[in-house]
């Protein structure tokens, strides 16, 4: 049978970070002898030694089964593949040409507006694998996505500024409630733009972790409500008739926009239809026999009144986004008074669990974490659950390094190594032209009736759940 995945959406390889990922690991229980002097076990490489008892204890083999699976972009591509049929390449292709689609509820519309929002990650992946710089790289990719039929190609960097903006605001709420209610959920706070992370969280933690979860939408989904709300008003085309297309660094983008939380009854369609990725993009280059080098260039469009250039921005702090620095910075303004924050993490097991911390009169005020890749986000959750964490927020990551290491980035071409790849990809991302807010702030007020509206909030945020495990995708048990 043909298969309606395009070719990155097969099981090739467990393995789809660029870099060496993290192993696929499922947490063992061992039965622990309490010693007094609380030398308890030691692990050795096929069991442990009981410290108390003196024995020496052989673990059985464990097995790893698609039970297991904590939904890390790892594997996505097939086990969950079911889920985005309608998110290939193919499907991209045949909207260019017949110009028409079938939505999630079964039901074809003709399109008007196609629109392709590029996310900073994979434009530097595709920088890097073809040799150009990032502007080159963005506008050789405007003029690709053009020419096969995109209307506009439109830069993210408004809807991260939202999504920002959004969760600084969130964060305070946050932490004055925590103050005025110890005893709540409030804090730690832990970022929502990763759908790797949120999927687990759903899945694995339910009731107990979601509450911890920021409400503030992802950017990927922001830009969705303002192309198919915003835009579409200002084309004078009915939101259904745009055809809205994010150019990301993962698979789990994909599911993402996939949410029924995405789809508005009102409006009559997701806000994102199709996400693709820069290794599908590469692939879609390749049966071309073409480069991206290739490509004529072409100018990003704008769509957001008066402000600052078309183009991919960076941000200060990590490449997923810079939301910890971002929010750190501002509660420490914002709460303090701390005008001049100095942001020096401390690196803790590894280099992608690491804390920063502010202190006023020897007390720590803010103490935030980044955590990237499952095996820090468990120890992150354990900590959690024993009432131990010490952090106020957390920028949580599924991908080890975070986006730039995204499941889908183009591969290390022969004889690069994946370490050094993500490390030019991280002085691209720190490189890039600073992001402003100017065109956020405005359209708080052109289109949102405000900071703290009804409106601000039911655009700008969204809800969890927990998932009853007969409920998960193809019945698996988790
Ligand atoms: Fe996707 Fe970034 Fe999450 Fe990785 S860390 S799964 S690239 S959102």
């Amino acid at each position: 049978m043909t298969s309606r995945f395009s070719g990155a959406l097969q099981l090739t390889d467990l393995d789809d970070f660029i870099t060496p990922s993290q192993e696929c690991i499922k947490p063992v229980k061992i039965e622990k002898t309490k010693s007094k002097t609380g030398a308890k076990i030691k692990i050795g490489e096929d069991g442990y030694f009981d410290l108390s008892s003196g024995r020496e204890q052989k673990l059985q083999k464990v097995e790893i089964t698609l039970a297991d699976c904590l939904a890390c972009s790892g594997c996505i591509t097939s086990a969950e593949s079911v889920l985005v049929t309608r998110q290939s390449q193919e499907e991209l292709l045949r909207v260019f040409s017949e110009r028409k689609y079938t939505d999630s509820k079964g039901v074809t519309k003709n399109v008007s507006l196609v629109v392709i929002s590029l996310s900073p990650q994979p434009v530097l992946s595709m920088a890097a694998r073809y040799k150009l710089s990032p502007e080159e790289a963005t506008s050789k990719l405007a003029g690709y996505f053009k020419s096969l039929g995109a209307d506009m190609v439109l830069d993210m960097t408004v809807a991260e500024d939202l999504s920002l903006l959004e969760a600084q605001q969130e964060f305070l709420q946050r932490y004055q409630d925590q103050q005025n209610d110890p005893t709540s959920k409030n804090l730690p706070m832990l970022a929502s733009s990763c759908p790797g992370w949120v999927c687990y969280a759903e899945k694995t933690h339910g009731s107990f972790i979601l509450p911890y979860i920021s409400t503030t939408k992802s950017p990927q989904q922001i830009m969705g409500s303002l192309v198919k709300q915003y835009l579409s008003k200002k084309k004078e085309v009915t939101p259904g008739e745009v055809y809205h297309v994010t150019f990301m660094p993962c698979y789990d983008k994909k599911l993402e926009a996939s949410r029924e939380d995405f789809y508005s009854e009102m409006l009559n369609c997701h806000d994102v239809d199709c996400v693709i990725t820069a290794i599908e993009v590469e692939q879609m280059l390749g049966n071309s026999n073409m480069s991206l080098s290739d490509a004529t260039e072409a100018a990003l469009d704008w769509a957001w009144g008066d402000g600052e250039p078309a183009g991919v921005k960076g941000r200060a702090g990590s490449g997923s986004g810079g939301y910890a620095d971002s929010i750190f910075l501002h509660a420490a303004e914002q709460l303090f008074g701390e005008t001049n924050a100095q942001l020096v993490y401390k690196n803790l097991r590894n280099p992608d669990f690491r804390e920063v911390t502010l202190e006023k009169d020897g007390k720590e005020v803010l103490k935030f974490a980044i955590a990237n890749g499952f095996r820090n986000i468990q120890n992150l959750v354990q900590k959690l659950k024993r009432g131990k964490s010490p952090y106020h927020y957390v920028e949580v990551m599924a991908c080890p390094s975070g986006c730039l290491n995204g499941g889908a980035q183009s591969r290390p071409v022969s004889g690069e190594s994946g370490r050094a790849l993500v490390q030019q990809l991280e002085a691209l991302y720190a490189a890039l032209p600073r992001a402003t807010d100017r065109a956020a702030r405005r359209l708080y007020a052109e289109w949102l009736d405000g900071r703290d509206s009804d409106k601000a909030k039911a655009v700008l945020h969204t809800a969890y759940h927990a998932v009853e495990k007969a409920d998960i995708a193809l019945n698996i048990k988790w």
